[in-house]
C-alpha cells in the first residue's frame, strides 16, 4: 500500500501536471499536498494564458515556451480556456519606437503578432485607452487555473494515482545517498506516514527550498510577490497589456465573471509565502496604473485583493525578480548533489505547467530505464471533450466528477448566482473532488469567487455541507470562509467598498449570529 514509482510533493499545477503525466505512462503514482489543491501560486495567480509576448524582447527561451503550449493547452483543455486574444497598447507615456522591437521578437519566437490600428482595437475592445498611440494584437487568452488543476489532479486518478491532500511531506526517508521516500502528517487526523518509491518529484513551488533543506539539498530560489486587484465585473474582453518592457500592473486579465490587474514584483522572506500581504501602497500603484490601461476602471468596484509568490529561480542581482527568467527548471539532485532518487521541477509558468510536467516525467522515465513517450501534448483532460469555456460555464459543471449524477429539481437549483453553480454541482464535488469544506469547494467550483464573495451562497452551501454529513463543522466553516473572503476585502475596504463590508457584518452577525 505504501509503495509507489514516484511521489509528488504538492498539488499546484505543476505538481499536479508531473501525476497525470507519469500515470498515463503507466506508473504508479502518490501526489502529496499539504494543504488543498490550488493553495500555493496555482490559485493565486493572474489567470492569463500567456501567448509569450510578455517576455518576448526580454527572456526569448520563456516567450518561445509560452507560446508553443498556448497553442496545446487550448486543445487540450478548451474546457479551461476562454480564447478572448489580447491587446498591447501603446500610451502617450509609452515609446511608440518600441513596438517594432517588440513585434520583430514575437516574430523571433514564434507568436503571431499583428500591428492593429488603434480605431481598429477600440472597437475590439472599447474599454481600452482612447488615448491609445499604438496597439498590437496577439494570441494571448485566460484560463482557469482551479479548473485547470482540478482536471489534471482527476486525470491522474482516473489512470490510478492516489491523491493526499492536507498531507505534508516533513522529511525524507533516507539510506546514505539515496531518498527511499517521504514522512508525512496529515493535518485532519494528525497521523504520521511513512511511503517509499524509486523518485521522489519536489514540485512544492515556492516552498520547494525548504522541502529540500530536509534533504540537505540547497536549491537557491527568489519569492517574487506579486498583488492584484479584482473588479467586481468584466470590464474587458480581451487581454489588456502595456507594450513596455514588463513591469507593475501593466495587464488586466477578463476571467469569468471579473476582471483582474497586476501585478507587482516584490522579494519576500519565505516565512511571508505562506500568507502574502497587499500593501495600501499596493493597492493606490494597481489602481493608478490600471486607470491607464483602461479608465473604465476608475468608476467600477474593486472586490478584492489577492497576493500570490513567484517560484523564481535565484538571481543575486536582480532585487524585483522582473528579469529572473519564467523558464521551466529541472534538476537531477543525483548528478547535481550526489543524492539519488530526488528530482526538482520549479520556475515556468502555469502556462507552461504541462512541458514542466513532460521535463520532470522524462527525467523520471530516464532514471528508471522507462522508454514511453510522453502523450500529454495531444491528450485531452477530462472535461475538454466538445466542450468550450463558455459551453462549460452555461451547463453548470466544471470537470466531469462535478456533474450530477442524477439531476433533478432540487440538484438544479442555483446556490450560487454570480457564478452560475448548482446544488447538484456542490454535491458532486463534495463525493467526488474531495471537497470537505466551503474553502474547498470555492476553489473547486468558483462557489463565492463572484461579485457577492460568498455573502449569499456561503450560508446555502453551508447546508449542502451539513445534508452531506459535514454538519459538524459547518457553523465554524462558514466562519472560517468569511474570514477568508474578509483578508481580500480588507486591503481595499474604503468608501463604497467599506460600507458594504460594514452591511455584511451586520447581516451576519445579526441575523445569522456569526
Ligand atoms: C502574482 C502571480 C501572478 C501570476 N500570473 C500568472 C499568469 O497570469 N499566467 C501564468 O502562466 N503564470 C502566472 N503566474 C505563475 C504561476 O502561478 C506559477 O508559476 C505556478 O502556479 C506555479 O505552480 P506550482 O505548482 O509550481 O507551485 P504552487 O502552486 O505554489 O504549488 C506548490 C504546492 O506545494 C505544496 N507544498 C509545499 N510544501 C509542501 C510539503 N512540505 N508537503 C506537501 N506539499 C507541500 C503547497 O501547499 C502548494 O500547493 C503567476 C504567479 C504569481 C505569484
Amino acid at each position: 500500500m505504501n509503495e509507489f514509482d514516484v511521489i509528488v510533493i504538492g498539488g499546484g499545477i505543476t505538481g499536479a501536471g508531473t501525476a497525470r503525466d507519469c500515470a498515463l505512462r503507466g506508473l504508479k503514482v502518490l501526489l502529496v499536498e499539504r494543504f488543498d489543491m490550488s493553495t500555493g501560486a496555482t490559485g493565486r495567480n493572474h489567470g492569463l494564458l500567456h501567448s509569450g509576448a510578455r517576455y518576448a524582447v526580454t527572456d526569448r527561451e520563456s516567450a518561445a515556451e509560452c507560446i508553443a503550449e498556448n497553442k496545446i493547452l487550448r486543445k487540450i483543455a478548451p474546457h479551461c480556456i476562454d480564447p478572448t486574444g489580447g491587446l498591447f497598447l501603446t500610451l502617450p507615456d509609452d515609446d511608440l519606437n518600441y513596438q517594432g522591437t517588440f513585434v520583430e521578437a514575437c516574430k523571433g519566437a514564434g507568436i503571431d503578432a499583428e500591428i492593429i490600428d488603434p480605431r481598429e482595437a477600440l472597437a475590439m475592445e472599447p474599454s481600452a485607452n482612447r488615448e491609445m498611440i499604438g496597439a498590437v494584437k496577439v494570441p494571448d487568452a485566460s484560463v482557469d487555473p482551479f479548473r485547470l488543476c482540478a482536471s489534471n489532479l482527476l486525470d491522474a486518478k482516473l489512470h490510478g494515482a492516489t491523491i493526499l491532500l492536507y498531507t505534508e511531506v516533513t522529511g525524507f526517508i533516507m539510506e546514505g545517498s539515496r531518498v527511499l521516500g517521504v514522512k508525512t502528517l496529515n493535518h485532519k487526523t494528525g497521523e504520521e506516514g511513512s511511503y517509499y518509491a524509486k523518485i521522489t518529484v519536489n514540485a512544492a513551488g515556492i516552498w520547494g527550498m525548504s522541502v529540500m533543506e530536509k534533504a540537505g539539498i540547497t536549491v537557491g530560489m527568489f519569492p517574487s510577490k506579486g498583488a492584484l486587484l479584482i473588479f467586481a465585473h468584466r470590464v474587458n474582453r480581451m487581454v489588456l497589456n502595456r507594450c513596455r518592457k514588463p513591469a507593475n500592473a501593466d495587464i488586466l486579465v477578463p476571467g469569468g465573471t471579473v476582471s483582474i490587474i497586476g501585478t507587482t514584483s516584490t522579494r519576500v522572506p519565505l516565512e511571508e509565502c505562506n500568507n502574502p500581504q497587499v500593501t495600501p501602497d499596493e493597492v493606490n500603484l494597481l489602481i493608478g496604473e490600471g486607470v491607464k490601461l483602461s479608465p473604465t476602471l476608475a468608476e467600477t468596484r474593486i472586490l478584492r485583493a489577492f497576493a500570490g509568490v513567484r517560484p523564481l529561480v535565484s538571481s543575486d542581482n536582480d532585487p524585483s525578480g522582473r528579469s529572473i527568467s519564467r523558464g521551466a527548471v529541472c534538476l537531477d539532485h543525483a548528478s547535481r548533489d550526489g543524492m539519488e532518487g530526488l528530482v526538482t521541477i520549479t520556475g515556468g509558468k502555469l502556462t507552461t505547467y504541462r512541458l514542466m510536467a513532460e521535463m520532470a516525467t522524462d527525467m523520471v522515465c530516464r532514471k528508471l530505464g522507462m522508454h514511453v513517450r510522453c502523450q500529454t501534448a495531444w491528450t485531452p483532460l477530462p472535461g475538454a471533450e466538445g466542450h468550450s469555456f463558455k459551453e462549460t460555464a452555461d451547463t453548470i459543471w466544471r470537470t466531469p466528477a462535478n456533474k450530477p449524477e442524477e439531476p433533478d429539481i432540487y440538484g438544479d437549483a442555483l446556490v450560487c448566482e454570480c457564478e452560475n453553480i448548482s446544488v447538484g454541482e456542490l454535491e458532486a464535488a463534495i463525493k467526488h473532488l474531495g471537497a470537505g469544506s466551503l474553502v474547498d469547494l470555492r476553489r473547486r467550483t468558483r462557489m463565492g469567487m463572484g461579485t457577492c464573495q460568498g455573502e449569499l451562497c456561503g450560508c446555502r452551501a453551508a447546508r449542502i455541507l451539513a445534508r452531506e454529513g459535514l454538519g459538524d463543522k459547518a457553523l465554524s466553516d462558514l466562519r472560517s470562509f468569511m474570514a477568508e473572503r474578509w483578508k481580500g476585502i480588507y486591503p481595499i475596504a474604503w468608501g463604497d467598498a467599506l460600507r458594504e463590508a460594514e452591511y455584511t457584518q451586520w447581516v451576519y452577525k445579526h441575523v445569522l449570529g456569526i
